[in-house]
């Protein structure tokens, strides 16, 4: 039988460029990251200088211009980034301290920021000197993002903000916070803003680093702010348009965690071959059984079922489409899928999957927050009933 091993040459939206950028992104996970991410692990986060390492590589700022000491890139570049911190192994901790700053923080200063606000925040960004997170959530509104109490007093010459923020990826270190608060007393769809809050702003206080299933190398903060002065040169956006904001930021944050799970299922998959070829049982490597080749079998469709959808949403959102039917359907299909492919992963490892050394346990647990993170799935279906005319 003639074997059809999957690798392909790149199709768009990839070229060969693309391709290059995978393999620097995998060389210096393989080389610099994996060797200590149980290490990090272990600590509960991994060294700040990581930050400043990937800044020098360039891969903070892929797709900025270069004037702002970016690559030049666009999102395609960015793909491959979400794409492979994933499958080269950077655990889902690295994968989600590193991605908030590049996914989820630095866009909308991007985005919605003034050129003096790139200077402040972006630039120092992208090389990895500022760290960036986004607070978005709160302990009482979490997928009703229009229920956010956190509140941002005019003052003159600014704001005075109260309140607090939950699970913010990297909300214990990082250096600014692009913030959603109510800028009017009813708040809601049109009584939201941004405003980046710094940390070294009196009252901004982290009140608490929080203990997890998964994600152990990357800091989970909360944060909590009394009566702190913000000066009106940091409202990122027009006043009262941040639900807007909040939904433009979405996309990319879906499209993003898609890509990272095609990435670990890509390399749950392929470790977990390796393995069948090789652990034995009655007398044969267990990939001999025709149950093991078709838990294989399943797991490749629903990575490719996966990859396929995930990437004709970053076809459409490269070209500007706005694709919200499509970057819901990657982010629920993807997120439930890799999780269902780590927890098979480790049925296939036996005792050895559940054990540390192999990192598959790892794998399940990280995987576990796809379909809660970026909007539950719940809240993904209801967005595509309504999508689709419901
Ligand atoms: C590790 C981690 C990192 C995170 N990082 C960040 C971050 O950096 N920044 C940030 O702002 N947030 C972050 N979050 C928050 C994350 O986005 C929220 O946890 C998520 O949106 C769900 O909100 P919630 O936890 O309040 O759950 P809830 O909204 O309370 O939901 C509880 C349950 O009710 C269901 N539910 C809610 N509404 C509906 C509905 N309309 N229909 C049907 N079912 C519904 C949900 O699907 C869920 O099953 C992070 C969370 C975690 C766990």
């Amino acid at each position: 039988m003639v074997k059809d091993t999957g690798v392909r040459a790149p199709l768009p939206p990839f070229t060969d460029e693309h391709a290059d950028l995978r393999a620097s992104v995998n060389r210096w996970i393989g080389e610099e990251i994996s060797p200590h991410v149980d290490e990090w692990e272990a600590a509960r986060e991994f060294p700040r200088e990581l930050y400043l390492r990937a800044g020098e590589l360039g891969f903070l700022g892929l797709k900025y211009p270069e004037a702002l000491g970016g690559q030049g890139g666009d999102c395609v570049h960015d793909a491959v980034w979400a794409e492979e911190l994933a499958a080269a192994g950077a655990s889902g901790g690295v994968g989600a301290g590193l991605g908030a700053h590049t996914g989820i923080a630095t866009p909308p200063v991007f985005n919605f920021g003034t050129p003096e606000q790139h200077e402040r925040f972006l630039r120092p960004a992208i090389r990895g000197e500022k760290i960036g997170a986004l607070g978005i959530t709160e302990p009482g509104a979490g997928s009703d993002v229009a229920g956010i109490r956190t509140f941002a007093r005019r003052v003159s010459g600014g704001y005075v903000v109260n309140g607090s923020k939950t699970f913010i990826t990297n909300g214990v270190r990082a250096d600014f916070l692009v913030c959603a608060v109510k800028t009017t007393e009813e708040g809601g769809h049109h009584g939201l803003s941004f405003l980046v809050l710094e940390r070294d702003m009196p009252g901004y206080e982290v009140s608490r680093k929080l203990e997890k299933m998964g994600w152990h190398s990357s800091d989970t903060g909360e944060l909590s702010f009394t009566d702190v002065e913000v000066p009106a040169e940091n409202l990122l956006g027009e006043e009262n348009r941040g639900f807007h904001l909040i939904m433009a930021n979405f996309a990319w944050e879906r499209l993003s965690m898609s890509l990272a799970a095609v990435g670990a299922m890509r390399r749950l998959i392929e470790t977990t071959v390796s393995y069948a070829l090789e652990r034995r049982a009655f007398d044969r490597p267990i990939g001999r059984f025709q149950s093991i080749r078709h838990k294989v079998a399943e797991m490749g469709i629903k990575l490719e079922a996966s990859r396929s959808l995930t990437y004709q949403a970053l076809r459409l959102h490269a070209a500007g489409r706005n694709p919200i039917r499509e970057v819901t359907m990657a982010k629920l299909l993807s997120q439930r899928a890799c999780l269902e492919v780590a927890d098979e992963c480790l049925q296939i490892h036996g005792g050895y999957g559940y054990m540390r050394e192999y990192g598959i346990e790892r794998a399940v647990r990280d995987a576990r927050l796809g379909p809660i993170g970026g909007g539950t799935d719940e809240v993904m279906r209801e967005i595509l009933g309504r999508q689709m005319g419901l």
